[in-house]
């Protein structure tokens, strides 16, 4: 049965739903049967609505963009930041169109909204999935609090390339630690029900490929073939399609020559076909005109011909679906039918989040009244701290000793309280970070603490997307910098990357301690070699030197609203640190791309060949692997066993080891199992993480770990283009590392 348009406006009234339209794709098929051709494009488009919409709009487009939300033509906004302007922008619609559709208003609330989590790269060092979703479901509060009820995110590109700035935005190299936060993610921000107003849809993004971006440089091309798309890009998409994220984002970057909004191979046939995901496809920024630039589409119309074949179902702010598709069907050249596809996944998704009984209902002021700041801070300090990583601690400088009665806090970024907020801030504001220094100064210390900036770091206007002016000149504070750490016992020095070195369109070939921070560190160096490192960044670095001459460093990365908080709990040892790299920490930029699930040559490492597959310049290996980080308790592994060494089809069997706690105070280990399938049809890697444990031990404790490992950790996408196991000898390697780890062998046969 089809609604009439009185029905519909019912809908929208009051939440009286006729009883025969009770399921959703029941309400779906009658809403577009109501339809007309350009009503169904215009729900394809995505506005920014970079105006202000609570006022007149001031220029022609705008007023063509209001015109069209006024008939009915648009299908959603993004970047509309408060209750007034969506209320206003969703009053435009509902209340002069035919059709009465609402609209959903998409944002970037990439790791927080108004109080600011770690980038997403550093709170996967937590590895602790609670954190990570917890983290999404404060952020949906506050963004639904404020009339935002769709997230772009979470971003799930793997990257293994620090010069790629993007990454750190998601959750680094590998695939399977990739997945669980992206099903802790989707689930933090939808809940279990996305009707519950204060849940917010979620984006799986960039779909695909993105982070493997060929020498790091931002969109630019991909050049992977399917054994390496199936088995390290789409684990992660797979598992946010598995956990129901309502909607998918692609990418701006081709995969072997196609562009992925063009992909009809990765949209239609495998993620809308194989993995049967019913939710609807947003193109990236533009990403559908790019297509012409790419040498793809020759204009706009044959953009947007490609992009709805392809199933990108709405195009964000690109122009392409609304200057194309009324044509192309009109001409015959595109089946209506395609449209209907897409239309009819976009209302899929504004019914599940119950817009057409209320549309309203993201504009709660008894909500928003309600929404518990000071809690969702303490919640950010508790997962900031947990995703700080120790990387060296010689002599147990750490944590800062009552004895120590003077320290010297030093660096740029040491009272910055902008760095720490990261890039796609969302509405966190600039400088609005607790500082190293301040955090240092509300741990009442009992120690007399200086402070010197030495030498500036990022300079000007700084913001997203606008060039970066990095300090190279100013060296007028070194001086004050030395005559303080000459005086102290300890220095704490703060240096990494501003918060504009990281991000979109933020590539780099140098990844090592810009502008004047190395010439500040060897300065400090020189007098004072008692020093504790502290880095503040977005992406791997190469701090070589560092590590080599420094006796302490903490990765701290970009940790948001509480960082200076958390990193004086980890320095001062009222949280004992436990993240572990979720990337590898290259010696040199030009180990880049660097991995630790790579693929073997036939020219393996080995101390008697000098032939093998190396650099001649450098020691092999990163300087930091995956999956390290120090604890100021120190465990210990026992010897691993297996239940037995035959696995069979539909059978498991059970991996234990024991960890102990050997230090002197309490801590939490991440224990990582990583498997090699020794002989496949196609190469595997030297090591895959296939699961970890989070366990807290009392110093002195120990505790049995137990993996269960069953036919579906073996599954690969393999030669014969199938996600299965394949019979053969695998080996089980577990420890505290990716290096660090004790070998089992067993047998798998179906
Ligand atoms: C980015 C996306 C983002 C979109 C909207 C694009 O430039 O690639 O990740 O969601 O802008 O802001």
């Amino acid at each position: 049965m089809s609604l009439s348009l009185g029905t519909l406006g019912m809908y929208s009234q009051n939440s009286t739903i006729p009883s025969s339209v009770k399921n959703v794709e029941a309400k779906v098929d009658s809403v577009l049967n109501l339809m007309t051709l350009e009503e169904k494009v215009g729900q394809m488009i995505q506005y920014n609505g970079s105006w202000d919409l609570t006022g007149p709009a001031s220029e022609t487009g705008n007023k063509q963009k209001e015109e069209r939300l006024k008939n009915g033509l648009v299908g959603s906004m993004l970047n509309v930041l408060s209750v007034e302007a969506t209320e206003k922008a969703q009053r435009m619609n509902m209340e002069n169109s035919r059709i009465k559709i609402p609209l959903i208003f998409g944002y970037d609330v990439i790791h927080g909204y108004k109080t600011i989590f770690p980038v997403p790269l550093a709170e996967t060092a937590s590895w602790d999935m609670a954190a990570a979703e917890e983290s999404a479901r404060i952020a949906a509060l506050e963004s639904v609090a404020e009339g935002v009820n769709w997230t772009f995110s979470p971003m799930i590109d793997i990257s293994r390339d620090a010069r790629w700035g993007r990454i750190m935005e998601g959750s680094g190299e590998d695939p399977y630690l990739t997945s669980k936060v992206a099903v802790a993610k989707v689930k933090g921000y939808q809940g279990d029900d996305l009707s519950d107003p204060r849940t917010i849809a979620a984006t799986a993004k960039h779909f695909a490929g993105y982070g493997l971006a060929e020498g790091g440089k931002d969109y630019n091309a991909v050049n992977i073939g399917k054994n390496e798309l199936h088995n390290v890009v789409l684990p992660p998409f797979k598992a946010a399609a598995d956990a129901g994220v309502a909607t998918f984002m692609n990418s701006f970057n081709t995969v072997d020559g196609i562009p992925a909004t063009g992909s009809e191979y990765l949209q239609r046939e495998i993620l809308k076909g194989d993995w049967n995901w019913n939710g609807f496809m947003v193109s990236d920024w533009g990403s559908i005109a790019e297509m012409i630039p790419h040498g793809f589409a020759k204009d706009k119309i044959h953009a947007a011909e490609i992009a709805v074949k392809a199933g990108s179902d709405m195009d964000m702010e690109g122009g392409a679906y609304e200057a194309g598709l009324e044509k192309l069907v009109a001409e015959g050249k595109l089946d209506e039918a395609l449209i209907d596809d897409a239309v009819k996944r976009i209302l899929r998704v504004k019914f599940k989040m119950g817009l057409f009984e209320d549309p309203y209902k993201y504009n709660n002021a008894e909500l928003l009244a309600t929404v518990p700041y000071e809690e969702h801070r303490a919640t950010a300090r508790d997962i900031a701290k947990k995703s700080i990583v120790l990387l060296k601690n010689e002599n147990d400088l750490l944590p800062i000793k009552s004895s120590v009665k003077k320290i010297a806090v030093i660096g740029p970024l040491a009272d910055d309280k902008d760095s720490p907020i990261g890039n796609w801030r969302a509405q966190g504001e600039a400088n609005s970070a607790v500082s190293v220094l301040e955090g240092l100064k509300n741990a009442n210390l009992d120690a007399e603490i200086t402070y010197a900036q030495g030498v500036k770091l990022g300079m000007g206007e700084r913001s997203f997307l606008m060039p970066l002016e990095i300090n190279k000149t100013d060296t007028t504070g070194i001086g004050e910098a030395v005559e303080n750490a000459k005086n102290a016992e300890l220095v704490i020095m703060v240096l990494g990357e501003d918060a504009f070195q990281a991000g979109e369109g933020r590539s780099q070939v140098n990844i090592g301690l810009a502008g004047l921070q190395k010439e500040l560190l060897k300065a400090i160096y020189k007098v004072n070699q008692n020093i504790m490192l502290v880095l503040i960044n977005g992406r791997p670095m190469e701090i070589t030197w560092s590590s080599e001459n420094i006796p302490a460093i903490v990765e701290a990365w970009q940790l948001g609203t509480e960082s200076g908080n958390a990193i004086a709990d980890v320095l001062s040892g009222k949280y004992n640190p436990s993240g572990k790299l979720p990337v590898s920490f290259p010696r040199a930029v030009g180990q880049e791309p660097l991995y630790y699930n790579h693929k073997n040559t036939g020219r393996p490492s080995s101390a008697e060949h000098v032939t093998y597959s190396h650099y001649t310049d450098i020691e092999n290996g990163p300087l930091y692997p995956f999956g390290y980080g120090l604890s100021y308790s120190n465990f210990e592994y026992g010897k691993p066993e297996l239940s037995g060494s035959e696995l069979k089809a539909g059978e498991s069997i059970a991996l234990t080891v024991p960890v102990t706690n050997a230090g002197e105070v309490k801590g939490r280990e991440v224990v990582q199992l990583y498997l090699r399938d020794l002989v496949a049809s196609s190469t595997r890697p030297v090591k895959e993480l296939k699961g970890f444990q989070l366990i807290d031990l009392e110093p002195g404790e120990t505790k049995n770990v137990e993996f269960t490992i069953d036919e579906e950790m073996l599954k690969f996408y393999t030669a014969s283009e199938k996600w299965e196991a394949e019979n053969g000898e695998f080996e089980l390697m577990i420890g505290g590392d990716s290096e660090e780890v004790q070998t089992v062998k067993f047998n798998f046969s179906k």
